[in-house]
């Protein structure tokens, strides 16, 4: 039975302020089916948003085409002030940003706040690359012509985000789009609507044209997305999710043989060797594992550490995450919030009984609490074996598992053995060993001696199965542009 959330008058006026309706076309459309809200931290309804069907991801894909020449012909001084008009309304407007995320995805307050101020940097960082863009002017190597080189927008663009950064991964897509000269689709999660809806509002009130930028959601994004991503009119999807609907989605773009952009899922070890700064180690692995209640791709998935620290280690870890408060994420210093869901408790608990039932002993933690709401307690693990269930699958909770390991060569090859490399984390004093050991693994992001590696003015993304591409950073506007060979013969 879904009940009505019970929300203070100033959450109630923050759910209530932002629109519920499809964003097309600079309109707000209503839908005569609606996508209800939960508020995971009781389980109750916050409100119901529209529902798009299959002809309401049409109309939006229809916005996007004939907005596209316009907006691809918009000086790139003006699309650079609009992005900074985005950039100071996001960040005026963070406690209610942050509110609306905390409400609808569970995380703490201070994070969500953290989270705005993370997104309203895409938008100033790429407003600052939109003045940017270079091309080329050469001599062919046999003389006699020349070659122009210059870049332009792809077109069209299909941007899908998941619920576990609500704001931050549209706003990753969103700017670069905008940057280079891209109209674009945006799906948000529909777990997390309105943090999506509150930023369409933002835009158009800081000047964004009609059709620039649409945003549908619905309850069946395969019927909506589908027939978008087989039209020809799309040139380019840009996925953040799950490797497993990554893959599908990479199968239709064939079809077209349309650019992807794919920040998939992780599973991202974190090694600490015996001369770390343990201190370190432990606030790293810490911000690495909790980020965002554990549900985050670069979330510290295996933590391994070498055998003559681990012991110390891992009894600092679960002193640390023992004393973490938990609680609804609006309450003040709550750091563990509920999980998105009442099946990522149920999974994070069976990936736990997994890991105890093959000899891992629990330091902390280790039960799910009852309800309302859907909290797991901040656990740690330790002697954890490389054939636990947790080892080969994203925990996406608050899950702290470590292994123990003997030596530089066992440590990198266990870290290597997944088919995912997003991001890993390597803690050691010795310069050497961290340079070598950071070379050799496979994944798309390191973290030396620090837990926490984003930033939008460095490159974003992973390699093998985490996906194709960088998100921010210098080449972040790359994936969203075309480069044209013009050969002029003099
Ligand atoms: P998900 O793959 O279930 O959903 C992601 C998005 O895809 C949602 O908007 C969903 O509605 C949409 N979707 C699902 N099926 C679709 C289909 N058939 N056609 C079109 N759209 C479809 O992932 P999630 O549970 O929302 O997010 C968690 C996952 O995202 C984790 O695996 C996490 O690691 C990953 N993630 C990756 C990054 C990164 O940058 N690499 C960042 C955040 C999250």
């Amino acid at each position: 039975m879904l009940t009505e959330s019970t929300l203070s008058a100033a959450e109630r006026a923050a759910i209530d302020k932002v629109p519920r309706g499809l964003f097309i076309e600079g309109r707000w459309r209503a839908t005569a089916r609606t996508l209800p809200v939960f508020d995971p931290a009781t389980g109750a309804v916050l409100c119901a948003v529209a529902d798009a069907d299959p002809a309401d991801g049409l109309a939006a894909l229809d916005a996007a085409c004939a907005a596209q020449r316009d907006w691809a012909a918009t000086p790139p001084r003006e699309r650079s002030d609009l992005l900074m008009r985005v950039h100071r309304a996001l960040l005026a407007d963070t406690d209610r940003l942050g509110l609306i995320a905390t409400l609808e995805m569970g995380k703490p307050l201070a994070e969500a706040r953290g989270e705005i101020a993370y997104a309203a940097e895409f938008f100033r960082w790429f407003a600052e690359e939109a003045v940017r863009l270079d091309g080329g002017y050469m001599p062919a190597p046999t003389g006699g012509s020349r070659f122009l080189v210059t870049r332009q927008p792809v077109g069209p663009s299909l941007l899908i985000t998941p619920w576990n950064f609500p704001v931050a991964m549209g706003a990753r897509k969103i700017a670069p789009a905008l940057a280079a000269g891209c109209t674009c689709v945006v799906k948000p999660a529909e777990q997390t609507p309105l943090s999506m809806l509150a930023l369409a509002e933002v835009m158009a009130g800081a000047g964004l044209p009609a059709g620039v930028v649409n945003v549908v959601m619905t309850a069946d994004p395969a019927a909506v997305m589908t027939p978008l991503i087989l039209d020809d009119r799309s040139r380019k999807l840009s996925f953040t999710g799950s490797t497993a609907v990554g893959k599908q989605l990479l199968a239709q773009c064939a079809r077209t043989v349309m650019r992807t952009s794919m920040e998939l899922g992780g599973n991202a070890p974190l090694l600490v060797f015996d001369d770390a700064d343990l201190d370190e180690a432990v606030e790293g692995a810490l911000a690495a594992k909790m980020r965002n209640i554990g549900q985050a791709c670069t979330a510290a998935n295996r933590i391994l550490v070498q055998r003559g620290v681990a012991g110390d280690f891992a009894r600092r870890l679960a002193d640390r995450m023992a004393a973490l408060p938990m609680g609804r994420g609006t309450e003040p210093d709550v750091v563990v919030g509920p999980l998105i869901d009442a099946e990522a408790v149920d999974k994070v608990q069976r990936l736990v009984d997994d890991a105890r039932a093959r000899g891992a002993t629990v330091l902390t933690g280790g039960t799910a609490l009852p309800g309302p709401g859907t909290f797991y307690p901040a656990t740690v693990l330790i002697d954890v074996p490389d054939d636990a269930e947790l080892c080969h699958t994203e925990i996406f909770g608050p899950v702290a598992a470590i292994g123990l390991f003997d030596t530089e060569d066992e440590a990198v090859n266990r870290a290597n053995d997944t088919p995912y490399g997003l991001v890993s984390y390597v803690f050691t004093e010795n310069l050497r060993r961290g340079l070598r050991v950071c070379e050799a693994l496979e994944t798309g992001m390191v973290g030396l001696n620090q837990g926490v590696v984003s930033n939008p003015a460095a490159p974003f993304g992973g390699v093998k199965e985490s996906g194709l591409g960088r998100e921010g950073g210098l080449t972040g506007i790359d994936e969203f542009l075309e480069t044209k060979y013009i050969g002029v013969r003099l």
